[in-house]
């Protein structure tokens, strides 16, 4: 009998299920999005009892698809939308509050606060991060500052924090019944709460942010058997991995080697590098990280850079400005014009991420003329995209001294061939699709199926990897110049917009 292994992809927008086999192929998938909640400006919520529920009704839909039950899967690894964040009561099960999206700003003060003394890179060289609203740290202090009752279920151990990833690995194994509680390092290193080093809870953050240890889970490798699954429709298998998504989509995108990168091109644009055993400072604005711990290996470190708004500004010309119906009109509203008209945009809508990280930064549409049409501000929205990401690729090459020789691309962007092309000549580079662009999936399931020996290594993994398309960089360079010295522009234009 055929044996496969299980990935729960958790992301911003929807959860998904993928049955994967030896080959890294698809045998089955099932999605379903949930709902976006905007209580205020710069707010976003989710409700952690309907990504569950969604998460195991989708669970159950792949599996019948296929006509599979939980006994075929040797085991199930979770990747997760990072940073997210919720506390819930261990008693109850129930949450204590809706989640805090990673892209949400409340936190601006608490950023401030911490920031006034000792500026914004007081804490990078210990957590690799600098003090922003994006990380699971501060949103989880605010929570115990404004949620009633939070704190004190928090320290005496009733109310237990966690990301995504933690929240689903306590429903899968246990529930109400107390499932187990912990979080890998991928999760962990981005709370702001960890030393890199030793990739355990700071006593000193702690103390700094007034988090207590009690409410925190252990932090586990990506890649170990964790326990068995007690609920259905997953009942009796094994949890066996677990990676943040950016980091799931590097191990999906088997980038082993230190050097070696991936873009993903979702809701926001994450590109990460392996650095190896050593984490890298970095002086160009990206953020050092976990990338990975496979077992008792030694754990691998990788530089960022965090892009917060790309598909999501596709999304916002089709809800709120109601340029088109669904995400892949974007693309013939594009090509309907030769170019951009002259207009830019800066999606600043949760600030600026990297190598910017300006959390006052706020949307910007710039060089409007009566000339400029809807297509126009398609064609800005894509070509918005491709700018962020060399400005990324820029502080990587500062900061890592190598110069990329092609950028590995995934995610649901991808599909849009205007932007690929648009993003090799803005680069001045070839960009790779490779044939699976389900890397985030993927890569949980690779974390899952090594820790059972499914895959017996990372060779194995590798071999399951090839190219889709390639799209060489056509541009002239004083077009390219003319494009990127007016984002450039452009970007200094979004600052300083929020006292
Ligand atoms: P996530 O994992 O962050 O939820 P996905 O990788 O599933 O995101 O990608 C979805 C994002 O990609 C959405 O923001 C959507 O607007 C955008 N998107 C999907 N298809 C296209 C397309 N053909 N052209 C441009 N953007 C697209």
């Amino acid at each position: 009998m055929s044996q496969y292994v299980g990935a729960i992809d958790q992301g911003t927008t929807s959860s998904r299920f993928i049955v994967f086999d030896k080959g890294g192929n698809i045998v089955s998938v099932a999605q379903k999005e949930h709902k976006q909640i905007y209580p205020k400006p710069g707010w976003v919520e989710h409700d952690p009892l309907e990504i569950m529920a969604n998460t195991n009704e989708v669970i159950g839909a792949a599996l019948a698809r296929a006509n599979l039950s939980a006994t075929d899967l040797v085991a199930v690894g979770i990747t997760n939308q990072r940073e997210t964040t919720l506390l819930w009561d261990k008693k109850t099960g129930q949450p204590l509050c809706n989640a805090l999206v990673w892209m949400d700003t409340r936190t601006d003060q608490l950023v401030q606060r911490f920031t006034k003394d000792g500026g914004q890179d007081r804490f990078r060289a210990k957590t690799g991060l600098p003090l922003a609203t994006y990380f699971s740290g501060l949103k989880l202090l605010w929570i115990l500052e404004n949620v009633e009752g939070a704190r004190a279920k928090a320290e005496s151990g009733d109310a237990l924090f966690g990301t995504i990833d933690s929240w689903m690995a306590w429903n899968l194994t246990g529930g109400t019944n107390g499932g187990i509680h912990l979080t890998d390092v991928t999760n962990a290193s981005r709370t702001m709460l960890i030393d890199l080093a030793t990739c355990d809870w700071d006593e000193e953050m702690l103390k700094h942010f007034n988090i207590p240890r009690a409410c925190l889970p252990k932090i586990v490798p990506s890649s170990a058997v964790y326990g068995e699954i007690h609920t259905a429709p997953l009942r009796g298998t094994r949890l066996a991995g677990i990676l943040g998504d950016q980091q799931a989509a590097l191990v999906g995108q088997t980038c082993f080697s230190p050097g070696e990168a991936k873009n993903t091109y979702g809701t926001g644009s994450f590109m990460l590098m392996n650095t190896g055993t050593e984490p890298v400072q970095s002086k160009a604005g990206l953020l050092t990280t976990l990338a990975y711990q496979f077992g008792d290996e030694k754990p691998r470190y990788a530089l960022e850079g965090a892009i917060a708004i790309t598909g999501a500004l596709v999304q916002w010309l089709r809800d709120n400005l109601k340029l088109f119906d669904v995400a892949p009109q974007i693309e013939p509203l594009a090509a309907s014009v030769q170019d951009n008209g002259d207009v830019y945009i800066v999606p600043a809508f949760s600030g600026l991420y990297a190598p910017y990280w300006k959390d006052d930064a706020r949307g910007v549409i710039a060089g409007l003329t009566r000339y400029a049409t809807r297509a126009h501000l398609a064609r800005a929205a894509l070509e918005s995209t491709a700018y962020q990401v060399r400005d990324v690729v820029e502080a990587m090459q500062a900061d890592s001294g190598i110069t990329l020789a092609a950028l590995k691309t995934d995610g649901g962007m991808v599909a849009n061939e205007l932007l690929m092309q648009f993003q090799s000549d803005i680069l001045d580079a070839p960009v790779v699709r490779p044939k699976m662009t389900e890397t985030t999936a993927l890569g949980a399931a690779y974390a899952a199926g090594l820790a059972v020996g499914y895959w017996a290594n990372v060779d194995d993994l590798r071999a399951n990897w090839g190219i889709d398309k390639t799209w060489e960089p056509k541009m002239t360079a004083d077009v390219r110049d003319h494009h990127y010295k007016s984002w450039k522009k452009a970007v200094q234009r979004s600052f300083a917009w929020v006292d």
